[in-house]
């Protein structure tokens, strides 16, 4: 973790982020880096902030464009799923949002791919995480249900919006083996671990949870 990540936690926000994550710890989570990684990075800097108080709560909280950063529990999760079951090369991220899974995704893949459909939220999450020296992340500006403009094989995909299917795309980009995360509003609302073998999947673990929608197009603001 870099020093610019550090001094902000140390002005004020270290004890919010150790409570985070013991409470983190408690819920299940641990993977020892993953816990050190979220303890470690100023979240606060990622919600509004108006917000900025909350930002270590077991809350989801408003960043903008009427979408929300998942709370940690639900971050954590997600990523957990990832290291304990996916090859952490290439990962294709959709809905950029804030960044701050972006920015964990970019600690342990070589390379993170990721896509919103507000441009605002694009641009802001890209100049966050290039400002705390971030290199390994690229960002595009579009509507996540068509996939990465070029051709790319993936190792894992993340969707951090709700859908009701999975898209085409996205299964097809995923290479054999690879593993895909994403939230579900089928039968109830619930996040879910699928590896990919051949045209079937196989369920590695579920959890409850709520997401904003995944929705169809680019808004430019
Ligand atoms: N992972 C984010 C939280 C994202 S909230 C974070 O850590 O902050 C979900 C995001 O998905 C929102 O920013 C929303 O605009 C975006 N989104 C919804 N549908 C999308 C689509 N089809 N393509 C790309 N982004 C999408």
């Amino acid at each position: 973790m870099s020093q610019y990540d550090l001094r902000h936690l140390v002005t004020g926000s270290e004890p919010k982020a150790a409570a985070m994550v013991r409470e983190l710890r408690a819920q299940g989570i641990t993977h020892e880096a993953l816990l050190s990684v979220m303890g470690t990075l100023p979240r606060h800097q990622f919600v509004e902030p108006a917000f900025s108080h909350l930002a270590y709560s077991a809350t989801p909280l408003p960043i903008g464009r009427q979408q929300t950063i998942s709370q940690p529990l639900t971050v954590a999760r997600m990523t957990q799923w990832l290291l304990q079951y996916a090859r952490l090369g290439r990962v294709l991220e959709i809905g950029t949002g804030s960044g701050y899974q972006t920015r964990i995704l970019a600690h342990f893949f070589n390379k993170v791919h990721t896509i919103e459909r507000h441009q605002s939220l694009h641009n802001k999450a890209k100049q966050r995480l290039l400002s705390m020296g971030v290199g390994n992340v690229e960002y595009w500006f579009g509507d996540g249900q068509i996939g990465w403009p070029q051709k790319i094989e993936m190792d894992a995909v993340i969707i951090t919006a709700m859908a009701s299917k999975i898209p085409l795309a996205l299964t097809d980009c995923l290479k054999q083996d690879g593993i895909l995360i994403m939230p579900i509003d089928q039968p109830t609302q619930h996040i879910g671990c699928w590896r990919k073998k051949g045209d079937r999947w196989q369920c590695l673990g579920t959890e409850s949870a709520h997401f904003v929608p995944l929705l169809e197009g680019t808004e430019d603001a």
